[in-house]
C-alpha cells in the first residue's frame, strides 16, 4: 500500500513509520510523501531512509535548508501550504495519515478526501472544529476513514459486525490523566513539567497538556459524535486508569462488547493500515496474570472544567466547538511558555466560548474565520 503522512516527525508520524517497518516482508508499506514542520534534520534522515517523492517543509526557510541536505538525492522538496496539498493529494498515495497537531491539519485532509485518499485519521481537532462538512466529504467521495485514535479504534473495532444494532452507550474511556483526583486547589501550583508527565502514555506535548486538563476527553467526545453519528448524551466518559481498555460499546441488550491491548499508539496505527486484517505485531502482549486489576472511576468535570466545557460546545454545535478547539490550542501554547497557569487554560476557554455568538451550519470559509479570529483575540 502507497500513503502519505501529513506529519511524519511528529509522535504519530515516527510511530507510524515504525509501524511501516515492523510490517516489512508481511505487508509493504510504501511511503510516497511525508510533511513536517520544523525539524528539518528529522526529515532528511526519513527522507533518505524511505525514499519519498516528495516531502514538505512548512517554512520557506526549512524548506530551503532542506533542498540543500537532500541535494544528492531525488526527493522533491516542497513548502507552504500548497507543499502540504501536494503530499496530501500525490496521485500514487492510497491512503493518507493525517497527523499534524490541531486544526491546522484540517485543509490538507479535506484537499486528501477531495483527491480520493482513504483517511487514517489522527488529528482529532478537524473533525472538532469542523466534524459535519469532515464527514459529508468522506460520504460524498465514499473513502476509508479509519480512526488513528486508541479510543476511537476501540469503538470502530467494537462496532464490528454490529453496525446494523443501535447502541445504547458508548463508553469512552480515559486514563484520567497525572491529575487524577486532584482537586482545584492543589492544581494551582502545577507546572509544565508536572503536566508534561503522563502516567501511561508517551505522546507529544500538546495532547499531553490536553491530557492533563481532560480536554483531550473532550475533544475525543465531539470526535466520537461525528464519527458514528451518536449525541453527545450517548457518550459516557469512564475513568480507565491503567488504559487498558481502550473504549467499550454498550448494546440495547446490556452486553458491553470493548477492545483491550497494551497501551500503545502502534496497534490503532497498524490497525488503520492492515485493516480489515489483523496482522502480526512485534510487540509486548498484554498479560492479565501480570495485569491483576482494572479500576475504573467517574470523570470528575468541576475540577476538569474543560471536560465539560467541550460536551456543551458539542451539544450546541455550529461554531462553537471551533471556538472551543482554538481557544485551548493558544491558551496550552500560553501554558507551555509560561504565561498562563494550569488552571487559566479551561477559565480562558470559558471566557472565549461566552464571547461568541453561535453560527449554525457554517462554510468551511465561516470556520477558518472564526478558528483565525479566536487566535487574533490573544496575540
Ligand atoms: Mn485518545
Amino acid at each position: 500500500m502507497n500513503i502519505s503522512i501529513l506529519g511524519s516527525t511528529g509522535s504519530i508520524g515516527t510511530q507510524a513509520l515504525k509501524v511501516a517497518d515492523d510490517l516489512k516482508g508481511i505487508k509493504e508499506i510504501n511511503i510516497k510523501a511525508i510533511s513536517g514542520n520544523k525539524n528539518v534534520r528529522l526529515l532528511e534522515e526519513q527522507a533518505r531512509k524511505y525514499c519519498p517523492e516528495i516531502v514538505a517543509v512548512f517554512s520557506e526557510e526549512g524548506a530551503k535548508d532542506l533542498k540543500v541536505r537532500l541535494s544528492d538525492t531525488p526527493v522533491k522538496v516542497v513548502c507552504g501550504q500548497e507543499g502540504l496539498t501536494q503530499v496530501a493529494t500525490h496521485p500514487e498515495s492510497e491512503m493518507v495519515l493525517s497527523s499534524i497537531v490541531g486544526s491546522s491539519g484540517l485543509v490538507p485532509t479535506l484537499h486528501a478526501i477531495e483527491s480520493g485518499k482513504d483517511i487514517a485519521l489522527a488529528n482529532k481537532e478537524t473533525l472538532v472544529t469542523a466534524g459535519k462538512l469532515f464527514m459529508d466529504k468522506i460520504a460524498e467521495k465514499k473513502v476509508r476513514l479509519l480512526p488513528v485514535d486508541s479510543e476511537h479504534c476501540a469503538i470502530f473495532q467494537s462496532l464490528a459486525g454490529n453496525r446494523h444494532n443501535k447502541i445504547r452507550k458508548i463508553l469512552l474511556t480515559a486514563s484520567g490523566g497525572p491529575f487524577f483526583g486532584k482537586t482545584r486547589d492543589e492544581l494551582k501550583g502545577v507546572t509544565k513539567e508536572m503536566a508534561l508527565s503522563h502516567p501511561n502514555w508517551s505522546m507529544g506535548a500538546k495532547i499531553t497538556i490536553d491530557s492533563a486538563t481532560l480536554m483531550n476527553k473532550g475533544l475525543e467526545v465531539i470526535e466520537a459524535k461525528w464519527l458514528f453519528g451518536v449525541d453527545i448524551d450517548d457518550i459516557e466518559v469512564v475513568v480507565q486508569r491503567e488504559s487498558i481498555i481502550h473504549s467499550m460499546v454498550e448494546y440495547e441488550d446490556l452486553s458491553v462488547i470493548a477492545q483491550l491491548s497494551l497501551p500503545s499508539m502502534k496497534h490503532p496505527i497498524q490497525y488503520a493500515f492492515t485493516y480489515p486484517d489483523r496482522l502480526p505485531s512485534p510487540d509486548r502482549r498484554l498479560n492479565f496474570a501480570d495485569l491483576k486489576k482494572l479500576t475504573f472511576f467517574e470523570p470528575d468535570e468541576e475540577t476538569f472544567s474543560c471536560l465539560r466545557l467541550a460536551k456543551e460546545a458539542g451539544k450546541m454545535g455550529g461554531i462553537m466547538p471551533t471556538v472551543l478547539n482554538a481557544s485551548n490550542e493558544v491558551a496550552v501554547e500560553k501554558f507551555l511558555k509560561g504565561e498562563i497557569s494550569f488552571l487559566q487554560i479551561g477559565e480562558t476557554v470559558e471566557k472565549t466560548l461566552s464571547e461568541y455568538k453561535n453560527i449554525e451550519n457554517p462554510t468551511i470559509d465561516d470556520i477558518l474565520r472564526i478558528d483565525a479570529d479566536v487566535r487574533e483575540r490573544f496575540k
